[in-house]
C-alpha cells in the first residue's frame, strides 16, 4: 500500500483498526521525500525524526508539514529570510502545541516567499520551490512548499498561512484543498506577523474532510492571542453531508472580468452548473468595491509589514552583520549592515512602500483612505450575506505561471492575487479546492467564501461538489 499517497482520515482508520503503525506512514512519507524532494524543493528543511512512543493511542499521529513562519520550540524558523538564520524560538506556536498534543509527527518546515511576501515561492532565501504538476512552474505562494509538499505525496497534510491569499491560491495551484478560516477563529500566537489585522493560519489537505478534522484541531480560543475570538469550535465533519439543496450562492459578477483565463472561467462555470443541479439557488450578485482590493491590500499590508519586520535589527533574533567599517556609529551601522544583507528585495520593498504610506504628510492620502475602502469591501459582503449564504468564484485568474515569468514585474505578481484578498481584508472565511486541469495537465482551483465563522457552509458546499466531481482523486504523478 502506498501509505503516503493517502489521506489523513483514510490512515486514522487504518491506524484505528490497527492495520499501520505511526511510524509506518512516518517511514512511507520520509522514502516519498528521498524520492522526489530533490525535484521539488518543498521544505526549507526536514525535521529530526520523532519519538514514537505512545503516539498509537492519540487521535493524530499524522505527518504534518508546518510553513517556515510557525514557530517550533528549539528549532530553527527562518520565515525563508536570511535574517532569521539561526533563530531558535523558545516556544511553540500554539496550533504547533495543539498538534503535538494530538500526536503529530512533524516531517518539516515548508519552503515559502521571505516573510509570506509573495505569490509564487520565489523569494525565499532557499531558492523556488517547484509545481509538482509541472516542474518548470511556480507553486504559487506564499505557502508554496506546503501546497507541494501535500500535492507531491510529501506529507499528508499542512499548516499554511494566509494573508491575502497565501493558503488558496497555491493550494488551487497544486490542485489540493486550503482553507483561511475567520479571522479570530485560530490562535496566531507564535506566527510570525506579516500583516497583523490579516494574517490567519489554515489547514492545506488533500480533500475537504482531512480540512475539516486539521481545522478542528487548531481552532479555538486561546488567551495568549488578543484577537482569537472565544466561540465554541463546532465539529466540522457534522457539515460533510452533500446538502446544498436550497442554499443560495452568490456570484459576483465583478470576477468574471478581464484577465481571466478562458479555461478557469470554464471550469469555474461548470462547478456552478454541478452546485445547481444538486438544488443550489444560483444568484447574480454585485461586490462593487471589487476593483479597489489590490490597491487597498498593498498599502494596508505593506504598512503592517514595514511595522511588524522593524524589530529584526540584529539585536533580538536571528543573524547580526557586523558593519565592515564605522560610518555612523556602531550600533547603527550595524542595524544597517544586518537589514541590509538580511532582508531580500521583495522585503526591502514592501518596508519602503508601508513605511511610505505611514509617514507624516501621507498617512491621510494612503493608509486611513486605504482603512476607509476596506471598510466599504467588508460592508459589500455584509450585504451580499443578506441575501446568499455562500460566494463562489475562482481561486485565482490564470493555472501556474512559468518561474521567472513575474519575478521582473512586481505589480503583475500583486494582481495575481485578486479573487483572495478580498476575503482578508473584510475578514471571512475562504476555501479553495479543486475544480479541474487545464489542457495543459494543470490543476484550476474554486473558491467559496462565507459569512464570518461560517466555515461549517464552506465545509457542506465543498463537500457537496467534491463528492459529485472526484477531481481530488486525481494524482500527481511525479
Ligand atoms: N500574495 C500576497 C502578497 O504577496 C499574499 C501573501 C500572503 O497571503 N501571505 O502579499
Amino acid at each position: 500500500m502506498n501509505l503516503h499517497t493517502l489521506t489523513a482520515h483514510a490512515l486514522q482508520e487504518l491506524l484505528l483498526n490497527r492495520q499501520v503503525s505511526p511510524a509506518d506512514i512516518y517511514r512511507a512519507v520520509r522514502g516519498q521525500i528521498d524520492l522526489v524532494e530533490k525535484k521539488v524543493g518543498a521544505f526549507a528543511r526536514l525535521a529530526p525524526a520523532p519519538d514514537f512512543n505512545g503516539l498509537a493511542d492519540k487521535p493524530f499521529p499524522i505527518p504534518v508539514a508546518l510553513k517556515d513562519n510557525l514557530c517550533i520550540s528549539g528549532q530553527e524558523t527562518t520565515c525563508a529570510s536570511k535574517i532569521l538564520t539561526g533563530f531558535r524560538p523558545p516556544y511553540d506556536a500554539t496550533v504547533v502545541r495543539r498538534l503535538k498534543e494530538a500526536g503529530a509527527l512533524i516531517i518539516g518546515q515548508a519552503n515559502m516567499d521571505e516573510f509570506a511576501f509573495g505569490s509564487s515561492t520565489e523569494s525565499s532565501c532557499y531558492g523556488p520551490t517547484k509545481n509538482p504538476w509541472d516542474l518548470t512552474r511556480v507553486p504559487g505562494g506564499s505557502s508554496g512548499g506546503a501546497a507541494a509538499a501535500v500535492a507531491a505525496h510529501e506529507t499528508i497534510w499542512a499548516l499554511g498561512s494566509d494573508t491575502g491569499g497565501s493558503i488558496r491560491q497555491p493550494a488551487a495551484f497544486c490542485g489540493i484543498v486550503g482553507l483561511k478560516p475567520t479571522y479570530g477563529r485560530v490562535s496566531r500566537y507564535g506566527l510570525i506577523a506579516f500583516a497583523s489585522s490579516l494574517d490567519q493560519i489554515g489547514p492545506m489537505t488533500k480533500d475537504v474532510t482531512d480540512a475539516a478534522r486539521l481545522l478542528k484541531i487548531i481552532a479555538g480560543h486561546d488567551p495568549l492571542d488578543a484577537t482569537s475570538v472565544d466561540l465554541p469550535v463546532p465539529d466540522y465533519t457534522q457539515s460533510l453531508r452533500c446538502e446544498v439543496k436550497g442554499m443560495r450562492v452568490g456570484i459576483p459578477r465583478e470576477y468574471f472580468i478581464a484577465g481571466l483565463d478562458p479555461e478557469v472561467a470554464e471550469a469555474v462555470t461548470a462547478a456552478i452548473a454541478v452546485l445547481k443541479k444538486q438544488g443550489a439557488q444560483i444568484v447574480d450578485i454585485s461586490l462593487p468595491h471589487t476593483p479597489y482590493a489590490v490597491a487597498t491590500y498593498y498599502i494596508v499590508a505593506t504598512a503592517e509589514a514595514s511595522s511588524n519586520l522593524g524589530r529584526y535589527d540584529g539585536v533580538r533574533y536571528g543573524r547580526r552583520v557586523r558593519p565592515p567599517e564605522i560610518r555612523q556609529t556602531p550600533i547603527i551601522d550595524m542595524f544597517e549592515e544586518t537589514r541590509d544583507q538580511g532582508f531580500g528585495e521583495e522585503a526591502k520593498r514592501r518596508i519602503m512602500l508601508g513605511t511610505y504610506a505611514l509617514s507624516a504628510g501621507y498617512y491621510d492620502a494612503y493608509y486611513l483612505k486605504g482603512l476607509k475602502v476596506r471598510t466599504l469591501i467588508k460592508r459589500d459582503f455584509d450585504q451580499a450575506f443578506q441575501t446568499v449564504d455562500a460566494i463562489v468564484t475562482p481561486t485565482a485568474p490564470t493555472t501556474a505561471f512559468k518561474i521567472g515569468e513575474k519575478t521582473a514585474d512586481p505589480l503583475s505578481m500583486y494582481l495575481s492575487d485578486i479573487y483572495t484578498i478580498s476575503a482578508n481584508l473584510s475578514g471571512i472565511p475562504a476555501i479553495s479546492l479543486p475544480c479541474g486541469f487545464s489542457q495543459a495537465g494543470l490543476p484550476i482551483g474554486l473558491q467559496i467564501m462565507a459569512k464570518p465563522f461560517a466555515e461549517e457552509t464552506l465545509f457542506r458546499v465543498a463537500f457537496a461538489y467534491e463528492q459529485a466531481t472526484g477531481w481530488h482523486k486525481r494524482v500527481c504523478q511525479i
